[in-house]
């Protein structure tokens, strides 16, 4: 309007050659979508949205402004619009069809509802006939336009069964809409979270279905950024190859790493190092429980029910898992993704570094105990290959299948039971948590005095009253030889010759083992040990023979005076051993 100015404006370009594309206005086809914006939002505030600020923000606003759709492509490739029209420039009549069958009826040519017609380009604009509204003066043509992709992905819950025209196509949608669970990136709320959303109200308002929204549940992801927070693209050259980083720390580790790094809704900065992380943290370190259980149990399914153990930490890891179960199947039925992937994380660490740790002598010692521990962890590698299996798919049936779990993979199993934890399970948890604060505290006195934990000490006092069973594991732990209920935490770091004879046998076992692994003896060789050592350790190890024995799977062990094969140096004392196989 009035005079022509200069204007100064950006525009796109393409995104193939580089050439820069312009803005024409076009004739198209639209449908009136600003005539549903009541049962849009209707149906919208029937949907759970994850995170909940989407259903009022980005998608709710963006229905109280609903745009009229743009429906038509100027495309050869498509779903081509089914709307005829008369070439006569003065009659111009048009009609929308709705079914092969109708089109068969109104073109009379029979073969279009056959079964075997093809309804794209270049067939479907074969089919004409003469217009009858200006007595056979033009000819009914279909118009030239295909239908917007997104047209096709908000049918998929009907278009994918056929319905409403394909035979069984009804039973066929009444099962299975609408869907549960959907998921996409937030920049969908303006694509498949709308259209999806659109169709089924068209189909609605003429009557073809009687139910939207078409989907509950909705995870709105969002975007992956580079480890700045920076948007990837190529032309800063900061795009991570997902296939690269799924070829160097495996496809799950990539999964678990975007379940637990923060919640779906939030936009990712994506770091490699993070994903090194799970696979240390959580990955291999659940692969390593996996393997030394293969090492005490090579052929024995896993149970299948928790087997029943006096033992406390049997017990306990039994009571944590089923804490787990519970939590996590809470989290995933309020779609809480995240947290329920970090509980798991966190029972393969309390699965290591505490039950595997503290059962390790269980497990070496053979016998009733040895059986208990084999059955239990057993029993929890399958149960937690279960509740891994959505997160991890792959990890998880590997796992499955090596304690040999049952079915012929995890993803057949049936989801675990959640089950109240009685009290005395609720008691053991907290008394092992508590016990595990006052051992960190003990072992911080012990570093800050410099006595490494190989060295034996008299007493641990603690302010909780713990059970005899929880103590003794708290003495092996803080390799104290007797723990006591007292006011405060304290460790008795006083040093007298007993102790330090009891500490020079604990290294020689160490050392032996460690000469063992060199010798890549299994725990399966037992050896005849010959040892050349002063006569005060010869004296230490003979007041615990029995235990020395089993601790480096001696058959017997001999003192001599003769120099043995292996020169070993113990706290600055020099001994000798052969080891005989
Ligand atoms: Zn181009
Ligand atoms: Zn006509």
């Amino acid at each position: 309007f009035g005079e022509p100015h200069e204007y100064t404006h950006d525009y796109p370009f393409c995104w193939r050659c580089s050439t820069p594309l312009l803005y024409y206005a076009k004739p198209s086809w639209f449908i009136k979508m600003s005539a549903l914006r009541d049962e849009l939002q209707a149906a919208n505030a029937k949907i759970n949205w994850y995170p909940e600020h989407i259903k009022h923000g980005r998608f709710g606003e963006w229905l109280d402004g609903v745009k009229d759709w743009a429906i038509s492509r100027e495309r050869y490739w498509g779903t081509p619009l089914p709307i005829w029209r008369c070439t006569n420039d003065k009659c111009k009549h048009q009609v929308v069809i709705e079914s092969l069958v109708d089109l068969a009826q109104t073109s009379g040519q029979e073969q279009v509802a056959s079964g075997d017609f093809d309804m794209h380009r270049p067939f479907i604009d074969e089919v004409s006939w003469s217009c009858k509204k200006c007595d056979d003066k033009g000819e009914m043509k279909r118009v030239p336009e295909v239908a917007d992709c997104w047209f096709d992905s908000g049918s998929m819950p009907f278009a994918q069964w056929g319905y409403p025209h394909a035979k069984d196509s009804n039973s066929q949608l009444k099962e299975h809409y609408p869907a549960d669970y959907i998921s996409e990136a937030i920049d969908q709320t303006r694509g498949w979270f709308y259209t999806l959303l659109a169709v089924a109200a068209l189909l609605k308002k003429a009557g073809a279905i009687k139910e939207i929204p078409p989907y509950k549940n909705v995870i709105c992801l969002g975007h992956i950024n580079d480890k700045h927070g920076q948007k990837m693209s190529k032309s800063k050259g900061n795009i991570v190859d997902p296939w690269e980083i799924m070829n160097k720390y495996g496809a799950d580790a990539l999964r678990l790493h975007f379940y637990i790094a923060n919640q779906p809704g939030e936009p990712k900065n994506f770091d490699e190092n993070d994903v090194d992380q799970v696979v240390k943290k959580t990955l291999l370190i659940l692969m390593n429980v996996m393997i030394f259980y293969e090492l005490y149990q090579d052929k024995a399914e896993a149970s299948r029910i928790a087997p029943k153990s006096d033992n406390v930490l049997d017990k306990w890891v039994l009571a944590l898992l089923q804490q787990t179960t519970n939590e996590v199947t809470d989290h995933l039925e309020h779609y809480e993704i995240t947290e329920a992937g970090r509980k798991l994380a966190d029972f393969v660490t309390e699965l290591s570094t505490w039950y595997v740790r503290r059962s390790r002598d269980r497990f070496k010692s053979g016998g009733k105990d040895a059986g208990l521990a084999r059955t239990t962890l057993g029993f929890v590698l399958r149960q937690v290959a279960i509740l891994l299996a959505p997160f991890t798919p792959f990890v998880a049936d590997e796992v499955y299948s090596r304690v040999r779990g049952g079915f012929e993979s995890v993803h057949l199993e049936e989801w675990l039971k959640q089950n109240k934890l009685s009290v005395e399970d609720a008691q053991l948890l907290d008394d092992m948590t508590k016990a595990r604060q006052e051992v960190e505290i003990a072992l911080a006195q012990r570093a800050a005095v410099g006595l490494k934990v190989r060295q034996v000490l008299g007493s641990l006092t603690t302010t909780v009253a713990f059970d005899d069973d929880i103590k003794t594991i708290i003495a092996d732990e803080v390799n104290v030889q007797e723990v006591r209920h007292g006011t405060e935490t304290k460790l008795d770091t006083q040093m007298n010759d007993e102790l330090k004879s009891l500490g020079l046998v604990r290294e020689f076992t160490r050392q032996v083992n460690a000469l063992r692994k060199e010798l890549k003896l299994t725990i399966k060789d037992k050896v005849n040990l010959v040892v050349q050592v002063p006569d005060q350790l010869k004296s230490a190890i003979e007041k615990q023979l029995a235990e020395v024995k089993r601790a480096v799977i001696a058959e017997s062990i001999e003192f001599s005076d003769q120099a043995q094969e292996h020169k070993i140096e113990l706290n600055e004392i020099k001994i000798s051993i052969t080891l005989k196989k």
